[in-house]
């Protein structure tokens, strides 16, 4: 896994995430050279854990209005679906104004406008790339059921569902019974549902990872082992170790941590890691067709080929901060709660770092400050929803066509100011 000095690629790509390896892949399949930097090909990542919706109903920003005093009180719960680390916040802060900006009216609107134009034509371009690895056997179309609790919550979030629905997405209601025919395994708690037909889920967000890794490297990517510390832009990267890695284009696609690399070049940008965790139940026991949402709650449970995952949860403490497990095992009361018959057994947990913007927005284009330097991250919670379609728009902008969906929505120049 390693590349002599002296090869130029026509593209490195920094990340080999699942954002990461789907850029390499696009550019592959249109006969580009590609080099892949990771420090660690095969490790964890926010790609491997992930709840596996291809939640493409998700065309609405996190940032809701009202979301401010609700989330005072989730933070008054130690174990709520939010928690801060306040060390976190003189940093962080930036961030947060800039979240709150996003809820207003307006650009609300706006915002959900552009996240429908990528979510639109996931199918377009992520069936290609499933067919092509040999995932379309794990991807299962049965759509996703949100639910809810009580008719307050469901009367508050009709004009959202409204928006949703104008903007292309399918769903319908359904009441306490069709819920209970839809899913017999969750709690008779549900008074009302929203089943959304064009969702779907994959079998094992890992394994896909693994598929796509193993056909970049079939395709002739080459992999570079290191930490990229700097883009420089007429060369290549620089590692930590000294070395660089020589390329004509590069494509920043680090998740979460793609923040430092973009200030290496002075690009600015507000990117922060979501925390996010889940408990991933292999003998859960029960029968659940489709992931199921739990619209007061804020957690989701997917059925996996793996197990069952029971995931959510928003926690800002930084990259670095260990993990707190024990947000899982409060996911896992959830579980318990909602859906009485799981079987946790040998349940394992994980929490990765959702590569979040304040807007929802991901960042996908050119670096205004650099041209040789293409951006692709930034997904928040919709990075594998939205990998086929940054690959095929990263393609576009390296193969100098028109980008199939107008890309100033996504620009990094939106944080310069
Ligand atoms: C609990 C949870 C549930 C989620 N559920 C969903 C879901 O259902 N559907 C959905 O679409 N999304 C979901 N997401 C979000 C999704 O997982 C992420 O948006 C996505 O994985 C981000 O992919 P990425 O390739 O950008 O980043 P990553 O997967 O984090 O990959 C980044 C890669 O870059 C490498 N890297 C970083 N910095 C450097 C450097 N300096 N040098 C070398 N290598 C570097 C890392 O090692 C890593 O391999 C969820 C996330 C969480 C946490």
């Amino acid at each position: 896994m390693s590349q002599p000095r002296q090869e130029i690629a026509d593209v490195i790509v920094v990340g080999a995430g699942v954002v990461g390896l789907s850029c390499a892949w696009a550019l592959l399949c249109e006969g580009a050279s590609v080099t892949l930097i990771d420090r660690d090909f095969e490790g964890d990542r926010t790609s491997h854990g992930n709840a596996g919706g291809i939640a493409v109903s998700e065309n609405t920003p996190i940032a809701v209005h009202g979301m401010f005093t609700q989330a005072a009180k989730w933070l008054m719960d130690p174990l709520g679906p939010l928690a801060l680390d306040w060390k976190h916040v003189p940093s962080a802060l930036p961030w947060f104004m800039a979240f709150r900006r996003a809820a207003e009216p307006a650009r609300f609107d706006a915002i959900s406008r552009a996240l429908s134009r990528l979510n639109n034509r996931v199918y377009e371009d992520i069936l290609p790339m499933f067919d092509d690895i040999g995932a379309t056997a794990m991807l299962y179309r049965r759509g996703a059921l949100t639910v809810y609790e009580t008719d307050a919550a469901f009367a508050a979030d009709q004009p959202e569902w409204a928006l949703k629905r104008e903007l292309g997405v399918r769903w319908h209601t359904l009441n306490q019974d069709e819920v209970r025919a839809a899913e017999p395994s969750l709690a008779p708690v549900f008074r009302h549902g929203v089943f959304l037909d064009d969702w779907s889920h994959i079998g094992d967000p890992r394994r896909l990872v693994t598929l796509l890794r193993e056909r970049v490297m079939a395709l002739g990517a080459r992999f570079v082992t290191g930490v990229a510390r700097a883009l420089e832009p007429a060369d290549g990267v620089l590692l930590d170790d000294g070395s660089r890695v020589f390329g004509r284009r590069i494509v920043v696609a680090a998740g979460a941590w793609s923040a430092t690399l973009a200030k290496s070049v002075g690009d600015r940008v507000l990117l922060d890691s979501e925390r996010g965790y889940n408990a991933t139940l292999p003998r859960h026991g029960i029968a659940l067709s489709r992931e199921v949402i739990f619209a007061e709650r804020k957690f989701v449970a997917t059925p996996l080929d793996i197990g069952l995952r029971i995931g959510g949860a928003a926690e800002f403490a930084g990259l670095a901060a260990p993990p707190n497990y024990r947000r899982s095992e409060a996911l896992l009361a959830l579980g318990r709660r909602f859906l009485p018959d799981i079987d946790e057994t040998d349940a394992v947990n994980w929490m990765g770092h959702r590569p979040s913007t304040p807007d929802s927005l991901p960042v996908i284009g050119v670096s205004p400050r650099a041209p040789s330097v293409v951006y692709a991250f930034g997904h928040g919670h919709l990075g594998l929803t939205q990998s086929a379609t940054t690959a095929a728009l990263v393609a576009d902008v390296l193969g100098e066509r028109m980008p199939r969906v107008p890309l100033e929505p996504y620009s990094i120049a939106r944080f310069q100011h």
